[in-house]
């Protein structure tokens, strides 16, 4: 089903989410105050439109109440996303996500009742540190701080061996959700099953264990 998006500021975090939206068929309003910025949208957006967000009558002259999802992705300014997000929820959108600059702005966005907070250069940079510490690990998405679901590609430390044989839960604590082997994956995996070099595990863990699993065990 076709959905309707609004994406408030399009440095590179808003325009990125905006194409990836577009190209996935949906309904993007994109919204910039910098006139440059909204001529360029237009290749990228169903509509662009140019606006200072902060401002309360310019949003709902826009029609942003229509809109069920809207996206802040005014970084720098933190006084004009705080504002922005602020008419946003009195406007009643439901859905209004926003892309924190630092904790302290991430405080205030949960005050003022944004819905989803981001940090994508946070959470960018510590993907790409933990990418820099194994070159096993080919994928990986945060639970929390301390849980984690990761993508490890087995060695030739495996071969021969079962998920018994390695005792993943007894010995390190973590849990294979699921095992591909040759393009094809496996949700159930038999741990009698012999493991392969090249075999691709996601497991589900604290990072500690994960860390030890694929550090002993892969
Ligand atoms: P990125 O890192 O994603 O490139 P950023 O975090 O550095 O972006 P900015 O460049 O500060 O964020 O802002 C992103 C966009 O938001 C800019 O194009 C800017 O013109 C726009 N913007 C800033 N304030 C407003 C506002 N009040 N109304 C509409 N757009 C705004
Ligand atoms: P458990 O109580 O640990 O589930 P179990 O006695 O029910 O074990 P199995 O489920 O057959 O026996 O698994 C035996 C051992 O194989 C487990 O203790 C664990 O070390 C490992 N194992 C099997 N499946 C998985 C899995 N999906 N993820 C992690 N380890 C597994
Ligand atoms: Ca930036």
């Amino acid at each position: 089903m076709k959905k309707q998006f609004a994406i408030i500021g399009l440095g590179r975090f808003g325009t990125s989410i905006c194409k990836e939206l577009y190209h996935m068929g949906h309904e993007v309003l994109a919204i910039d105050k910098d006139e440059k910025k909204v001529e360029e949208a237009n290749q990228f957006a169903t509509h662009a439109i140019y606006a200072d967000a902060t401002d309360e009558a310019s949003l709902i002259k826009i029609g942003i109440r229509n809109f069920e999802h809207v996206i802040v992705a005014i970084g720098e300014d933190i006084q004009a996303s705080i504002l922005c997000t602020l008419h946003l929820k009195d406007l009643d959108v439901p859905k209004v996500w926003v892309k924190a600059q630092n904790s302290y702005h991430h405080k205030v966005l949960e005050k003022i009742g944004a819905d989803r907070i981001f940090h994508p250069e946070k959470d960018m940079g510590n993907r790409i540190a933990e990418f820099l510490t194994s070159e096993k690990v080919l994928d990986y998405i945060d639970l929390s701080a301390d849980y984690s679901i990761v993508e490890i590609l087995a060695t030739k430390k495996v071969n021969g061996k079962s998920l018994i044989d390695l005792d993943v839960r007894a010995k390190y604590g973590c849990t294979v959700l699921a095992i591909k082997q040759k393009g094809k994956v496996d949700v159930t995996p038999n741990p009698n099953d012999p493991l392969h070099q090249g075999d691709i595990f996601v497991v589900i863990g604290n990072k500690r264990d994960l860390r030890r699993f694929q550090e002993g065990a892969l």
